[in-house]
């Protein structure tokens, strides 16, 4: 249980965490901080936040936990601001999208509070933002990938971890460089491809006629393409050399889809697919 928590970034994963906790019986008081007064006031109406502060200042001085929940470009102020102010003993956490770029800001901000801090990164999201988007399931049965250092507290490591628990998720424990790599595959490139490729189909002049007959799977090839871009373009630039190495392999295996669709190379082109379909089959099945 914990008794008084703080969200800076009261958007989607904010919102979403406060409502599980809440339904969980597992935290007291919430208190919200964000640039937006008007949507501090919207997640008091929802019951997202029981009140919010004026300064991230007043906001932290009486936390047990702050979650920091703002996009990735933003976290070494949020980190800078909070630390004169926050109480003794209290735990700071994350839930970055990539986690080094994250954890230089904290080591280089926090200083001798850094022990006190704890990454983590729940893989679990929709493609909306802002308080509305938030819901009390989202992390129900979902991933939590926890980064801790070698110097982190393991009392705070504790505390997040039961935090995350009651939100029904799955706790996985990983280096900050291997999680940054395994999400560079599995999430940040996607993303790009979704927004590569509308991006493309947009700048065809018929593209209002293309889009009036997109089918289902370009629906759900696409749908990541309407997630913030102010978001996407922090996770690029937090984990930049992991995502270009991924996006040259991608670029290689289209020009050998392009080689055996100009040669007619049949056979290559269904080796590829089966291939491809097959891995998808037994990694993802039907989720
Ligand atoms: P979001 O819905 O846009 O929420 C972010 C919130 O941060 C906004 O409500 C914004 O409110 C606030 N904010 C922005 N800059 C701020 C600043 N400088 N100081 C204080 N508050 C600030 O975004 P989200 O999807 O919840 O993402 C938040 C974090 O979760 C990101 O680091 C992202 O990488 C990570 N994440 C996202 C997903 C996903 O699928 N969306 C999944 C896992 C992790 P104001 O405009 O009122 O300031």
């Amino acid at each position: 249980m914990i008794d008084k928590l703080t969200i800076i970034g009261v958007g989607l994963i904010g919102s979403s965490l406060s409502l599980a906790l809440k339904q969980a019986g597992a935290v007291g008081q919430v208190t919200g901080f964000g640039r937006n007064q008007q949507n501090l006031a919207r997640g008091v109406e929802l019951g997202v936040l029981d009140n919010f502060a004026d300064s991230i200042e007043a906001s932290v001085s009486d936390a047990d936990v702050i979650v920091v929940a703002v996009p990735l470009g933003a976290m070494r102020q949020v980190f800078t601001a909070l630390k004169p102010a926050i109480k003794q003993g209290a735990i700071i956490t994350d839930v970055g999208s990539a986690k080094g770029s994250v954890v230089t800001a904290a080591r280089a901000e926090l200083g001798a509070l850094f022990p006190r801090f704890v990454p983590g990164h729940p893989i679990a999201g929709t493609e909306k933002s802002g308080v509305e988007a938030g819901f009390a399931s989202l992390y129900q049965k979902r991933r939590v990938i926890m980064t801790p250092l070698p110097q982190t507290d393991q009392d705070a490591i504790s505390v997040i971890d039961e935090m995350w628990r009651h939100c029904g998720s799955i706790i996985e424990y990983l280096s900050v460089e291997h999680h940054d790599k395994v999400l560079a595959a599995t999430s940040h490139l996607p993303h790009m491809l979704a927004y590569a490729l509308v991006h493309q189909l947009s700048n065809l002049n018929d593209h209002e006629e293309i889009f009036r007959y997109a089918s289902g799977g370009f629906r759900d090839f696409t749908r990541i393409a309407s997630s913030d871009p102010v978001m996407w373009r922090d996770v690029c630039i937090s984990n930049g050399d992991a995502l270009v190495n991924l996006i040259e392999q991608y670029q290689q295996e289209l020009d050998r889809v392009k080689a055996a669709i100009n040669a007619e190379d049949a056979d290559e082109l269904l080796r590829l697919f089966g291939r491809a379909k097959s891995e998808r089959d037994s990694l993802i099945g039907n989720c």
